[in-house]
């Protein structure tokens, strides 16, 4: 599969967007960066967004995927998808008509620019060309990491997290896994606030690599931008072969 990187980090900065992945052209990985990263007949060929959690960094590229759909009239349409937690806080929180329009109505109630689904945690379910599985992971908000696979290859997608148990076990044994998306917010000195807002750190991390399928490459996205020199070398300090930081813009085959 092919997993295009539309922002790799937790937070906004000069050359640093917020977390977004494309996955086949089609399926976003969380929404924070989407109109600043693609052109709009690429922003036209998405059909679903799957969304982590309701956090800022995760879905504000919705709102302007939404108006290019809304205002562009091809009858193109995107689903936004996650667990009913993270789906009812965009629809009724984000998209409410006071904070941005409902894009469910626009143009027209039958015929909307936004779509909702609802999946069902620790369940497989067919997502545009892919199977996904949403498992709650370790965070401040509901919030699933997403195992993600398209019949032949897949990976394992944190989300945002502390540290965490069950997607490592669910993921457990999956034929096919290509690799570990893994977040990490905060340096180690920050350890008592990442303990705090459900993050991960270099050092939680070293202690995580025990707990993932093991030689699955671990890509690491979601560092704040200003301790991004600071946690590169935290995580080179760990000294694993398998640790790296994802490049944004870069597409990867998984
Ligand atoms: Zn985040
Ligand atoms: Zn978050």
């Amino acid at each position: 599969m092919k997993l295009r990187v539309l922002g790799a980090f937790g937070g906004e900065g000069l050359g640093h967007r917020p977390t977004a992945f494309l996955i086949n052209d089609r399926t976003l990985i969380d929404a924070g960066t989407v109109s600043s990263a693609l052109t709009v007949p690429e922003q036209l060929s998405i059909e679903h967004a799957l969304i982590s959690h309701s956090h800022l960094d995760h879905v504000a590229g919705l709102v302007y995927l939404s108006e290019t759909l809304g205002f562009c009239e091809t009858g193109a349409a995107v689903t936004v998808t996650g667990i009913d937690p993270v789906v009812s806080t965009l629809r009724w929180s984000v998209f409410n008509n006071i904070l941005w329009p409902d894009f469910s109505k626009i143009p027209h109630a039958d015929v909307p620019v936004v779509k909702y689904r609802a999946l069902v945690e620790d369940v497989e379910q067919r997502v545009a060309d892919l199977w996904v599985t949403p498992v709650q992971v370790n965070h401040t908000v509901p919030t699933t990491g997403f195992i993600i696979h398209d019949g032949s290859s897949g990976l394992i997608y944190s989300g945002d997290t502390g540290p965490t148990e069950t997607l490592w076990r669910t993921a457990r044994g999956l034929h096919g896994l290509r690799a570990v998306i893994l977040e990490c917010a905060f340096p180690n000195r920050l350890g008592p606030l990442a303990e705090i807002a459900k993050h991960l750190t270099p050092a939680l991390i070293s202690r995580e690599l025990d707990k993932l399928p093991p030689d699955l490459p671990v890509l690491i996205y979601h560092v704040k931008p200003q301790f991004h020199e600071e946690i590169a070398e935290e995580l080179e300090r760990i000294g694993s072969a398998r640790l790296s930081i994802l490049e944004q813009d870069r597409t990867y085959a998984v």
